[in-house]
Order: structure tokens, then C-alpha cells, then sequence
């Protein structure tokens, strides 16, 4: 690869572009799908006022991204950070395109961000620049034009607040245009635990398919939210010896494994896993790169880089984030022979029981638990079967496979749907 600075390596657009024009290539896509795919169908951006809780008015900036929706309305999370930009919007909601590809759900892919920090804000706060942020974009969301979920930084919460809003605007109540609601108000059963489940479920499949020991298998987790807590709390019960877990303020250690309930109360009860008696503290940087058979980065983006991708030891890269690898560590990773589950592919539980959700309120009719859990489990092992064939069938790594079957079931939808052009 041609050298790049470290800031381009870790530009989340171009790490989607480098692999997208990869597999473009490989698949001899046709140059006008190639300029149809390679950039967003709509990027919205909105300067909105909140009114403060000590009566300033504050000016925040928000973005929504909609790559395709050649497959159908746009989906994809909502992103509440300090750090998020354009970017890094634009580059999540190709990714979500691809994940939903990936998974063959009826969806395109769409992402959106406001710039704030959410850990320093009140919940009335909280609230209004949600609401605010809805009423900016209300006119291009909708269950058929595009759906957003939970992201880094929001949660079932907001999501209620989006629903409510969007529904006043609407003057009905319109639960499909979000997914990932509380259970109450037209959430499903198994959409929270979703992506831990899916993350674990992929990881099962690459074991057999690697001749690999489910018990005892040592597993270290970067990031304890949604994604990181559920996959370690599921994959604890399935025999997994989770044996670090590494979080931004820290992280902990024990070679025969870390009771993940226990964790998970007592981070409930102090707001950190710091402290915990029963692992010793550990450097996050290193446990990325401390022995273990897999590791699973469930935090954001560029945590292995060209800086620490020939330090890896885990045989197996699962990953629960989105973009955690950039495409330099990527050829690293390769010549150490990881065996990488794409993003793409290893989180794409959470949008696949969001699909579930949008069907279940739009058929006002809810499913049991088992059901959700069954299907999610079946769509996500059938998809690791589809990428790793079409990786052997074609001679490429897992990441550019599930992009080439991805871009390819995306181009056959347009091919047929011809281009209005
Ligand atoms: N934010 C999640 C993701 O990156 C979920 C998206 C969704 O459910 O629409 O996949």
C-alpha cells in the first residue's frame, strides 16, 4: 500500500473507500455502479438552538447520512459524540448499506451524529436537543424512507423521544420509524442483547470452522457497553473464559476468566469496571495485544492500527465495533494470518433484530423472545457461511468477501430496479 499518514490511516471514509474500491475492482463492477456506490445518495446537515438547563442557547450541529436506498428506506444508529464528524457519518452509513447486504435484510444504509457530549448533559437537556434534532431532519425520516436506531452515545431513551417527536409532527404515533425502543412502546424482545448475541453466534461458527475448542476459549473484549457487556455476558454462558476486558478509563485481567455478571452489577453500582476485587487492573493498550484466542473490539473506530497490528497475539478478531481495524492493519492482521470476522458481518445482529422490531410494529404483532433469538441466530450463522465460502470460492479475505457479496447484492438490486438517471 502506498504510504499514508497516520490521520489518513484513521479517517473512517477512507478506510470504507480503500476496502469498497478494492472489492469494487475484484468484482469488475461497472464504473457507473462503482460512482453510484461510492458516495451517499444524501448527506443532511443541521445547525439547530437547545435551550440549556442554566438559560444559555446553545447552537449544535447534527448530521444525517443516507448512503443507499436501493434495498430499501435507510437505517442505521444515531451517534451522540463529542468527536463525530461528516466523515466519519458518511463512512458508518456505507458501512450500514453493506452490513444490511451482508445479512440480506430489506434496507439501505443511513447514519446519523449530532456533535455533543452526552455524558456532560442533563437529561432534560438530553431530551430537547433530541427532539430538535428530530424536528430538523423529520421531513427524510419515516419507516419507509429511513429508520434510525441506537449508536454510541444514545439509547433506547432517545430513541422513545424520536418516535414521540416525529409522531407529533405526523399527528399520529408512527412506532416503525425507529427500532431499538423500549420494549413498551413498540420495542423488541432480544433487540438490546442483539448484537452481543450476533457477535457470539460468529464467533461459534469461525471456532468450527477453524477446528477450534468452544470451552475454556480465551476471549478479551475492548469496550463494556451494549455490544462489549452482552456479547461477554452471552459468551461466559456458552463456555468462553472471558480473561480481559478493557474499557477507556482502564481495564482488568484474570487468566482463568472474569465472572461478567458480577462485573456488570458492580459497574451498575460504581459507574466503572475499575476497582473490581476479583481481576487484577490492567493497561486497555496492552490487553489488546495480550495473548488470547480472540479479541473482540466492541468500542469505535482505528483501536488497531499500523501502530499495534504486529503486536496482535488472538487468533481470531471479532468485530463487535464498527471500522475498529483500519485497512493498513488490515494487511498486518493478514500476513499474521488472524482470522478476521468484518464488522460488517460480526455486528450485524443489531440491525438484523431492528428489522425484526420495524416488521414486528408494523404488523402489530410481538414476538416471543425465542423467536427473535431463533431467527437472529440462523440469518447470522447462515451469513458467516455466506461470506466464508464466497471468501474460499474467490481467494480473498474474509473483510473484502463480505464487502464483494455485499456490493454485489446491492448492484443486482439496481441493475433491476434500472437507473433513473
Ligand atoms: N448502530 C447499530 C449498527 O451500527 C445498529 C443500527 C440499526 O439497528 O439500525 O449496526
Amino acid at each position: 500500500m502506498a504510504t499514508i499518514t497516520l490521520e489518513q490511516e484513521i479517517n473512517p471514509w477512507e478506510a470504507q473507500a480503500a476496502r469498497f474500491d478494492f472489492a469494487a475492482r475484484k468484482l469488475n463492477l461497472d464504473e457507473g455502479l462503482w460512482r453510484v456506490l461510492r458516495y451517499p445518495s444524501r448527506e443532511i446537515i443541521v445547525h439547530f438552538p437547545v435551550a440549556m438547563d442554566d438559560g444559555r442557547i446553545e447552537m449544535f450541529t447534527g448530521f444525517r447520512v443516507q448512503h443507499s436506498f436501493a434495498r430499501g428506506p435507510a437505517k442505521g444508529g444515531i451517534r451522540y459524540a463529542p468527536d463525530v464528524s461528516l466523515d466519519e457519518v458518511r463512512a458508518l452509513a456505507s458501512w450500514m448499506t453493506w452490513k444490511c447486504a451482508v445479512v440480506n435484510i430489506p434496507f439501505g444504509g443511513g447514519k446519523g451524529g449530532v456533535i455533543c457530549d452526552p455524558k456532560k448533559m442533563s437529561i432534560g437537556e438530553l431530551e430537547r436537543m433530541t427532539r430538535r434534532y428530530t424536528a430538523e431532519i423529520v421531513e427524510f425520516l419515516g419507516p419507509e424512507k429511513d429508520v434510525p436506531a441506537p449508536d454510541v452515545g444514545t439509547n433506547e431513551q432517545v430513541m422513545a423521544w424520536i418516535m414521540d417527536t416525529f409522531s407529533m409532527h405526523m399527528r399520529q404515533t408512527v412506532t416503525s420509524v425507529v427500532t431499538g425502543k423500549p420494549i413498551t412502546i413498540g420495542g423488541s424482545r432480544g433487540r438490546k442483547e442483539a448484537t452481543g448475541r450476533g457477535v457470539s453466534v460468529v464467533c461459534d461458527e469461525a471456532l468450527k470452522h477453524l477446528n477450534m475448542q468452544r470451552d475454556g476459549c480465551r476471549v478479551i473484549i475492548q469496550g463494556f457497553g451494549n455490544v462489549g457487556s452482552n456479547a461477554a455476558n452471552l459468551m461466559m454462558q456458552k463456555g468462553y473464559k472471558i480473561i480481559g476486558i478493557a474499557e477507556y478509563d482502564g481495564g482488568l485481567y484474570h487468566p482463568n476468566g472474569i465472572d461478567i455478571p458480577s462485573l456488570i452489577e458492580y459497574r451498575q453500582r460504581n459507574g466503572s469496571i475499575l476497582g473490581f476485587r476479583d481481576a487484577e487492573p490492567a493497561d486497555p493498550a496492552e490487553l489488546l495485544c495480550t495473548d488470547c484466542d480472540i479479541l473482540i473490539p466492541a468500542a469505535t473506530e482505528n483501536v488497531i492500527t499500523s501502530r499495534n497490528a504486529d503486536r496482535i497475539q488472538a487468533r481470531i478478531v471479532c468485530e463487535g465495533a464498527n471500522g475498529p481495524t483500519t485497512a493498513v492493519a488490515d494487511e498486518i492482521l493478514a500476513e499474521k494470518k488472524v482470522f478476521i470476522i468484518p464488522d460488517i458481518l460480526a455486528n450485524a445482529g443489531g440491525v438484523t433484530a431492528s428489522y425484526f422490531e420495524w416488521v414486528q410494529d408494523r404488523q402489530g404483532h410481538f414476538w416471543k423472545e425465542a423467536v427473535v433469538n431463533e431467527q437472529l441466530d440462523s440469518i447470522l450463522a447462515e451469513s458467516f457461511d455466506d461470506v466464508v465460502r464466497y471468501s474460499e470460492a474467490h481467494g480473498v479475505n474474509n473483510r473484502i468477501a463480505a464487502y464483494m457479496l455485499a456490493i454485489d447484492r446491492v448492484a443486482v438490486t439496481i441493475k433491476q430496479r434500472g437507473i433513473y438517471a
